[in-house]
């Protein structure tokens, strides 16, 4: 099973990507947001981690443009915030993300959530 990860931070992007394939997921790589989309849409991997800070076009936007695509609006995203205040993550919910994990990173965590957000599907 597919999982995309969109994180411009290489020592994230590593962490996630070795706890989620040591899981078995095949993970998808990208540190933009604009490459993620373009990923999203041309692999359809079962769930996205997104970190809401990114160069370019932030978090936010990239959510509610994957939720607003019809080939990309039925995949789970999960926000990925360094910012461990209420308002990111009402604001992460508001824009789209079906849940969201606060960095730094936790080993046994994250595939737990990717597990668990995978089997429930999103709400239509
Ligand atoms: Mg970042």
């Amino acid at each position: 099973m597919k999982v995309l990860i969109i994180e411009d931070n290489p020592l994230n992007m590593e962490l996630a990507t070795d706890v989620l394939t040591a899981s078995g997921y095949e993970v998808l790589q990208a540190d933009n947001a604009e490459a993620g989309i373009a990923l999203a849409q041309s692999e359809s991997p079962a769930l996205i981690l997104l970190d809401l800070s990114l160069p370019g076009m932030d978090g936010l936007t990239a959510v509610t443009v994957l939720k607003r695509e019809p080939g990309t609006t039925l995949i789970p995203v999960v926000a990925l915030t360094a910012h461990a205040m209420k308002g990111d993550e009402e604001k992460a919910l508001a824009a789209g993300c079906d849940a969201y994990l606060t960095k730094p990173i936790q080993a046994l965590e994250l595939p737990e959530t990717v597990r668990k957000i995978i089997e429930s599907g999103v709400p239509k």
